[in-house]
């Protein structure tokens, strides 16, 4: 049984106490504070990104072989599924997740570590043709001191991503989970050093942003920040970095558009739009959380999508048939239902939702709207809660134009069974990823990323790789005249 972490890890050690006093975690089903961990401060901070640098200068990480690099990583997952149904209990606690989806996140976070430890001894230079006599060659070589800064929506998952292709590719990484969810990326650190990483190479550090995130971002011995969080808070990132040159990668919000065309399986496209904009309580950075319906099919789509809606369990996270669990925050519930006032206030439809379903508990219902225009707030800001606002469309060419109505440009899907169309219209929308005749986009092989407000950079796949390594270029002359 693993044991509910208390502590930061710094160089291989757990400490109980740090300067920047305590994080105090609230059940989001009974609203009861359950437990503590401690807060790292800029003491902490200091003393983690020392460690860090002088764990990768001694390089006992970069030069371990890739090989044993891997085995190293492969240990690490299969302790991950051997305590899978402990950490999908934590962080179903912790979050308030539906404890099918927080099982499948973490064996999600497995697999991402075994797809970067097979990766490791494929991922390297080229040797290039040139005009000079000798022969060139590019290495790929780590940064040196990464800092991963994850979010709470999907704590286990954005720590893995980060982590496992910084580690792979030999970098020593800090990573500092968001303050209200901190178990599971402590947990990560504790079965890392059960799995062999070294002391320094992985260390985590619980702590708010607003007080530590200054001094980790600008500190000259870290080269790297990997972000995942909100927009505004990925600008400021940048500029904290500008100074010093440093490699930043932002993984930011959305608003991303569902697009359902009057020739798709309209039937099919109805009963999956729920859970691509509720799913996680609607706190996801891909919610498809603009339905934009072409106006022949809009009125039958909408009775089947808020039919759908309704059946939707809402419920305790840790019962297996709950699809929808409540809220992180009692603050970010009532966020969402500022915006839902706004929405009536403005003239919107309420289809369903709007109302707290349970006295206790950061209960929402999932909720739709129509009847707003695009350039309403609703209908451009990320709301990140269960909201859902629906759109009619009059042919392709405004379909599109709506789609790329916003500052973001994370996710999207488009439905029809035109294929052709299906093509054009996965170019045209303004999104680093875009499914087609389904909601799904994220798969460990292939780059997930943002494009406009929604950031830059790309986690998964071999790009994640190359965020985590810098290029150089080696030209070796063989003019001698014994070599010629
Ligand atoms: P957030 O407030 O931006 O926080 C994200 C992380 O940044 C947390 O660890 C936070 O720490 C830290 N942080 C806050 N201020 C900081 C600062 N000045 N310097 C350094 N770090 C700082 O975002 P959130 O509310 O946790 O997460 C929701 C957002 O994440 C949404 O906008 C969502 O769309 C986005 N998201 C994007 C993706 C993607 O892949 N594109 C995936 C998931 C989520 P504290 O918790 O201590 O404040």
């Amino acid at each position: 049984m693993l044991d509910v972490p208390n502590a930061l890890l710094i160089d291989g050690c757990w400490r109980k106490e740090a300067t920047g006093g305590t994080l105090a975690l609230v059940d989001p089903v009974t609203e009861q504070r359950w437990h503590q961990v401690p807060a790292a401060g800029p003491q902490e901070i200091e003393e983690a990104v020392s460690v860090a640098a002088r764990a990768f200068r001694k390089a006992d990480w970069a030069m371990v072989s890739p090989r044993d690099r891997a085995t190293v990583m492969y240990r690490l997952a299969a302790l991950i599924r051997e305590n899978a149904e402990d950490l999908a209990g934590l962080e179903s606690h912790n979050v308030g997740k539906p404890i099918g989806d927080a099982r499948d996140e973490i064996l999600g976070g497995a697999s991402c570590l075994e797809y970067y430890a097979g990766g490791i001894s494929r991922f390297g230079g080229e040797t290039l043709p040139v005009a000079a006599q000798g022969f060139d060659y590019t290495l790929r070589v780590p940064i040196g001191v990464v800092v991963a800064i994850v979010p709470w929506n999907f704590p286990f998952p954005m720590a893995c991503w980060k982590v496992a292709p910084a580690l792979a590719t030999g970098n020593a990484v800090i990573l500092k989970p968001a303050s209200l969810t901190p178990l599971t990326a402590l947990a990560l650190g504790g079965l890392a050093m059960e799995a062999g990483v070294p002391a320094g190479v992985l260390q985590v550090v619980a702590g708010r942003g607003s007080e530590i995130g200054d001094t980790l971002v600008a500190h000259p011995l870290v080269g790297k920040i990997a972000f995942t969080g909100e927009t505004a808070t990925g600008a400021h990132i940048l500029q904290v970095a500008a100074p010093d040159i440093k490699r930043v990668s932002l993984e930011l919000g959305g608003k991303s558009p569902n697009i359902i065309f009057a020739d798709a399986d309209v039937e099919a496209a109805a009963a999956a739009a729920p859970m691509a904009v509720f799913g996680n309580t609607g706190q996801d950075c891909c919610a498809r959380s603009r339905v934009l319906v072409e106006e022949p099919i809009y009125d039958s789509f909408m009775e089947a999508f808020v039919e759908a809606t309704r059946g939707l369990v809402v419920g305790d996270p840790l019962d297996e048939s709950t699809q929808v669990g409540p809220m992180i925050s009692a603050g970010q519930r009532e966020r969402v239902e500022q915006y839902i006032a706004l929405a009536r206030d403005e003239g919107g439809r309420l289809l369903c939702g709007g109302e707290r379903p349970f006295e206790t508990g950061y209960y929402l219902a999932p909720t739709i709207i129509d009847g707003l225009p695009s350039s309403s707030r609703v209908c451009q800001e990320e709301i990140f809660g269960p909201v859902a606002c629906v759109i009619p469309f009059h042919d392709e060419a405004e379909a599109v134009a709506l789609a790329n109505d916003t500052e973001y440009g994370l996710s999207g899907s488009v439905w029809t069974r035109d294929l052709t169309r299906a093509l054009r219209v996965a170019r045209a929308v303004e999104s680093g990823v875009l499914s087609v005749n389904t909601n799904s986009s994220v798969h460990l092989e292939a780059p997930f990323g943002g494009l406009k407000h929604s950031g830059f950079g790309r986690d998964l796949g071999r790009e994640a790789m190359c965020l985590y390594t810098e290029l150089k270029n080696i030209f070796v002359s063989v003019t001698d005249e014994d070599l010629t």
